[in-house]
């Protein structure tokens, strides 16, 4: 067992830290103010090799493990999550799942440009009534005339503004149940496709929208994977995110124990720097403690994601408790800082409206619960 990072993974990490301090803070208030994507950097990122981190070397990607992943990832969120999530997120949900299931054909087609940063994509799963219970989907595809017409409407798509294409989950037969699903590419330019802006409480340098499909006719031939196989492309996907999720929920935890360990010295109040005082010590310590184990934790779901071992259990021990981790470092950095951490002059305040979102993208924390409970009792108290 080898607890080092190794002379490339160490490279990766400065060189994400280094991106993340000149590409992202100069630009964070204005783009949280104004509530945008930096697009511009998703073609950086893809010059440096880490949009298409992942991603197969032969269809542009740079091949990376997950435990490198998992350090960039960590290195870009400790400035900002959601801009990570804003402008590399497409290549982690949309790229697995092309790079998982689509034809060589589509992947030349597809994938190569992603990696450049040429093409964005979305991927649209969740819908109204389907959140957590991916298999009621209602979203309709149905093969007509040599188009698949789509009728239906998705929530909350990470990028779904910005893509040039959108790989919808669709069920083409409900008596069929997921047997049914398919997986199609949609080009966001086709008619009968509407947009609404979704605002939450966090997440605003990453584009959410929902869509609504009308009578949208997506070709025959973009169909990624086989009929009856979308939620398993999509699973493929979701799988993955996780990872990313997860080590961004650290950042963000870490990016908070940075932001007190230099404010606490430097903080004079009763006539000495309030790092001084026990109980701040205390926030301090628990911080870093509870950090440690649960980034050991993602290293060793990663891992074993990475020899391509069953890792479900470990992954979702990580992302659930990471996700919670930084929702609560978020309000114990704040506090430390007291009223001047609530202001944009420190990055604690984003962190806070974001840390609440990694809890429930990419499965909720009970959803991981449950996940963890069926592996190891055998029964599943989903259905
Ligand atoms: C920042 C962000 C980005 C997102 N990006 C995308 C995207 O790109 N594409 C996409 O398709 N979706 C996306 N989503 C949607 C996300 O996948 C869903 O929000 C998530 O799957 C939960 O679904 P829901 O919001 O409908 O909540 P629900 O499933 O309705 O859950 C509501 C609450 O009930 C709990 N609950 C549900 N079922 C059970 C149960 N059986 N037992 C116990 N508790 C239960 C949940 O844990 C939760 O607390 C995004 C969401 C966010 C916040």
């Amino acid at each position: 067992m080898d607890f080092s990072f190794s002379e490339e993974q160490l490279m990766l990490r400065d060189l994400a830290r280094k991106f993340a301090e000149n590409e992202m803070r100069p630009i964070l208030q204005e783009y949280e103010k104004e509530r945008r994507t930096p697009v511009h950097l998703t073609k950086k990122l893809a010059d440096l090799g880490l949009l298409g981190a992942h991603l197969p070397k032969e269809y542009g990607g740079s091949g990376l493990d997950y435990l490198s992943c998992a350090i960039i990832w960590e290195e870009l969120s400790k400035i900002s999550w959601t801009m990570a999530l804003g402008t590399l997120g497409h290549a982690v949900l949309s790229g697995t799942i092309l790079s998982a299931v689509a034809t060589d054909e589509q992947k030349k087609k597809y994938l190569e440009p992603l990696c450049r940063g040429e093409l964005m994509f979305a991927t649209a799963t969740v819908e109204p009534n389907a959140g957590s219970d991916a298999t009621s989907i209602e979203c309709s595809a149905k093969l007509n005339d040599g188009c698949w017409l789509l009728n239906g409407t998705k929530n909350f798509v990470t990028g779904g503004g910005l893509a040039d294409y959108l790989l919808v989950l669709a069920q083409t037969d409900k008596k069929l149940g997921t047997k049914g699903m398919v997986l199609l590419l949609v080009d966001s330019k086709s008619d009968g496709i509407s947009f609404e802006d979704v605002r939450l409480v966090g997440g605003r340098t990453s584009d959410i929208v929902n869509l609504a499909f009308s009578d949208c006719k997506v070709p025959a031939d973009n169909l990624i994977g086989k009929v009856g196989r979308g939620l398993h492309g999509a699973f493929h996907g979701i799988d993955t995110a996780r990872v990313f999720i997860t080590a961004g929920a650290l950042g963000m935890t870490q990016g908070c124990l940075d932001s007190c360990l230099k404010y606490v010295t430097e903080r004079e109040q009763f006539g000495k720097a309030i790092g001084g005082f026990q109980l701040v010590q205390e926030v301090i310590a628990r911080m870093a403690a509870e950090i440690a184990p649960l980034r050991w934790q993602l290293y060793y779901a990663a891992d074993l994601k990475d020899q391509g071992k069953p890792h479900g259990k470990e992954l979702s021990t990580a992302k659930w408790l990471a996700s919670e981790l930084a929702v609560k470092s978020a309000a114990e950095a704040i506090r430390l800082h007291g009223a001047y951490g609530c202001t944009d002059e420190y990055d604690l305040e984003h962190h806070h409206r974001d840390a609440v979102l990694s809890t429930i993208l990419g499965g909720t924390s009970e959803m991981h619960k449950l996940m963890i409970g069926r592996e190891l009792i055998g029964i599943n108290a989903m259905t």
